[in-house]
């Protein structure tokens, strides 16, 4: 699965004025497509970035890989200089090839597999996650320099997809024990991670996990540790009307005030917050059927389309709160109530929200699925035959320039060399291909 993006890796270079609406319509009028493609724009991931420094500049972006891994996302986090969570020996690989050092890895699974874990000691992944005492045993066992962070468990029950059920260790009961265990097993322990659940906006927890996280520090402290690392995880949303900046006001000051030792490292691992927004899944649709009308209502317009929830809308993450437009929106159009239904004979495979008002569309008219990007791709299978939407990248010209330079640049000028870091990569990857030309 992984290796099938590579080959649809493409970018357009657009003019500032020019709106992803614009390139969409430009590539769905052409005639010349029929299978749905994803628009990914690079310069909304530039933002973000840029957005989260400005926010919170002491505390450096760890990417998690898992969310989104197109060669897209990852080159651009690379030049914008992000560091990136890891959970497997694939992701590992996947960055150590775009020349990232080792030291800007983060291996973020509290349970790994025996030869994940070899790989990782081979190749110089030292900082990594742990939350349980058969996870000591693995790393003495194969991996007794590693640095391993404490990941405890504070994740908040109101975020979308809290993570605490699986991985985490109580700070209260369970921390001290495992630190003692550590430090009885000569292991070097670095710091203190927590996530307080994927999309969560209740930024109260954040004060209640940098408490935890600092009392676990001190218990760090009294067994001899003098940790250097705090990892506050993922979780920030990247929709839009989101704000990083809020989320920036609620944690800096936790920050500051528990860990106001600037050498102590801050990192997180945001994975949505850079891509949900870069990306447009855009779709046509290729059957119509009306249902009935029932005691006078208006029949209920059931649409197909391109895409399934085993390709991109997948269920459980999207399929209640997916936005869905035409891409030629008609102003003022009467809507109808819809359905719309994804590709595969599955009867589940239903990839709008029970019954949704759209306006009337046609056989052959196009729908784009907005705000896509994150565990849509890196999660997709082509069940039933259905290939992968391709991914269309775009950049406007200004951050495309910024990105040029930026590749130039060494990822942190304090901790690498600038031979560490391979120039011009940005440029011999991302060419504007045969198939952009065509559209614009
Ligand atoms: N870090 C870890 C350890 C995770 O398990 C995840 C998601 O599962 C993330 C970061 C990214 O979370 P999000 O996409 O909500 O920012």
């Amino acid at each position: 699965m992984w290796e099938n993006h590579e080959d649809l890796f493409r970018i357009q270079v657009t003019e500032p004025n020019v709106s992803v609406k614009d390139v969409i319509k430009k590539i769905v009028r052409s005639g010349n497509v029929e299978d749905a493609f994803y628009i990914c724009d690079v310069s909304d991931i530039v933002k973000k970035y840029k957005d989260w420094k400005k926010a919170m500049p002491r505390i450096e972006t760890y990417y998690a890989v898992k969310c989104n891994a197109h060669r897209l996302v990852l080159e651009t986090l690379v030049a914008m200089g992000s560091g990136f969570d890891c959970a497997s020996k694939e992701e590992i690989k996947k960055i150590l090839s775009l020349g990232v050092p080792p030291n800007k890895i983060i291996y973020a699974h509290p349970t790994k597999k025996l030869s994940h874990l070899k790989y990782a000691a081979e190749v110089g992944i030292e900082m990594m996650t742990f939350d349980n005492e058969m996870e000591l045993h693995k790393v003495k066992h194969m991996f007794p320099t590693a640095k391993l962070v404490l990941r405890i468990k504070y994740d908040d029950p109101r975020s979308n997809f809290p993570l605490g059920g699986k991985f985490g260790a109580n700070p209260d009961t369970a921390a001290k024990d495992l630190l003692e265990k550590a430090r009885s097993l000569g292991l070097e322990v670095i710091g203190v991670s927590f996530h307080i659940g994927s999309g969560n906006t209740h930024l109260d927890v954040y004060q209640k996990a940098i408490i935890a996280s600092r009392k676990v520090f001190d218990m760090g402290a009294e067994l001899g540790y003098q940790f250097k690392l705090l990892d506050i995880g993922g979780g920030f949303s990247g929709n839009t009307g989101s704000s990083i900046n809020e989320v920036g006001i609620a944690v800096n000051k936790f920050i500051d005030q528990y860990f106001p030792d600037p050498s102590i490292k801050i990192i997180a691992e945001p994975g949505q917050y850079f891509v949900i927004s870069a990306f447009t899944l855009v779709t046509q649709i290729h059957s119509k059927r009306c249902l009935p009308s029932q005691n006078g209502s208006e029949p209920i317009r059931m649409y197909y389309v391109d895409i399934s929830v085993f390709n991109s809308i997948i269920i459980g993450l999207y399929d209640l709160y997916v936005k869905i437009a035409p891409v030629e929106e008609a102003k003022g159009a009467p809507v109808y109530p819809s359905t719309v239904w994804g590709a595969t004979c599955d009867g589940s495979d239903r990839v709008s929200p029970e019954t949704i008002l759209l306006p009337e569309l046609a056989i052959g008219d196009w729908v784009a699925f907005e705000e896509i990007g994150a565990y849509s791709l890196s999660i997709a299978s082509d069940f039933n035959g259905f290939e992968l939407p391709h991914v269309h990248g775009i950049v406007n010209r200004r951050d495309w320039k910024f990105l040029i330079e930026a590749a130039k640049r060494p990822m942190s000028k304090q901790k690498f060399a600038a031979g560490d870091y391979p120039e011009n990569y940005l440029t011999g990857l991302m060419k504007p291909s045969k198939f952009d030309t065509n559209y614009f």
